[in-house]
């Protein structure tokens, strides 16, 4: 049997050689960190559920023309992408003030922001991905300018495309972040949408009664974890072929049958 490749393990993934040239596959593990690293767990099922809600998003995305790094999910916890040169940025896209922004600017959370508000981070552990400006992206080379045009023009179309969803589903879409590559497809340079887009990315709130249904839960030893990631899958029509039981529900979820829970 030939092992595959590791390319790169990451907090929450870990990144394959694909098959084919040009081709990753992405493992969606159950860790998950907080706070920089500081704070570290397991959520029981997480892998499972972001793989397929990922999926789902990023299919999504490209039924609108958004292009995306997606290609097929192989597994419960793997699927298969398309290799790009990562722009070493993180998008942020916000609507509703949380997290970092209410800190730093003193907004309370849940304040609606005048209008979505776009901030970017630079990608490095060791400094913290610090918030920078569009000047520090282009002077620093990270993207050049017509690219980040290209990421902010798609960043407000996702936005736009992914409240409407959620909304549609009783869910409010406080923030998320993006990640962006390039790829060559022949001599055509593209900007693709990567990562991921999960509950892990995004904030996700109950539109009724508020309740937090994102990593926000783990952040803040909220507990519920496991479910309220659950609760996006099902609302999102992810969980509707699996028997309604909180234990088929989990074990879904986990992978593991019902002698090994
Ligand atoms: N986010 C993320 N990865 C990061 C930082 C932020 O996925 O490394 C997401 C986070 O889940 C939230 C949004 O981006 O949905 C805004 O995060 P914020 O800047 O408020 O930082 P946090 O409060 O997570 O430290």
């Amino acid at each position: 049997m030939t092992r595959r490749r590791q390319i790169y393990e990451g907090k929450a993934k870990i990144l394959y050689e694909g098959p084919e040239p040009g081709t990753i596959i992405q493992h969606f593990k159950d860790d998950a960190t907080a706070f920089n690293n500081e704070k570290k767990g397991t959520i029981e099922g997480k892998g499972v559920l972001n793989n397929r809600i990922s999926e789902y998003i990023m299919g999504q995305l490209n039924g609108i023309g958004v292009p995306t790094h997606f290609i097929r999910r192989l597994n419960m916890r793997e699927q298969l992408v398309r290799q790009v040169e990562i722009i070493p940025v993180e998008v942020i896209v916000r609507n509703i003030a949380a997290g970092s922004i209410s800190k730093r600017l003193g907004i309370e959370e849940g304040t609606p922001l005048p209008r979505s508000i776009i901030e970017f981070c630079y990608k490095n552990d060791e400094l913290g991905d610090p918030l920078v400006s569009e000047e520090h992206v282009t002077a620093f080379g990270w993207a050049s300018p017509p690219e980040l045009d290209e990421i902010l023009q798609l960043s407000i179309r996702i936005n736009d495309f992914l409240s409407g969803l959620f909304m549609g589903v009783g869910i409010k879409l406080v923030d998320f972040k993006l990640e962006f590559g390039r790829h060559w497809e022949n001599d055509l340079l593209r900007i693709l949408l990567a990562d991921e887009i999960s509950p892990d990315s995004c904030r996700l709130w109950d539109a009724k009664s508020g309740d937090k249904l994102d990593k926000d839960r783990f952040r803040r030893d909220m507990g519920g974890v496991t479910e309220a990631y659950q609760e996006v899958a099902k609302r999102l029509g992810l969980l509707k072929d699996i028997q309604d039981t909180p234990d088929n529900v989990v074990n879904i979820a986990t992978g593991k049958n019902k002698d090994e829970t």
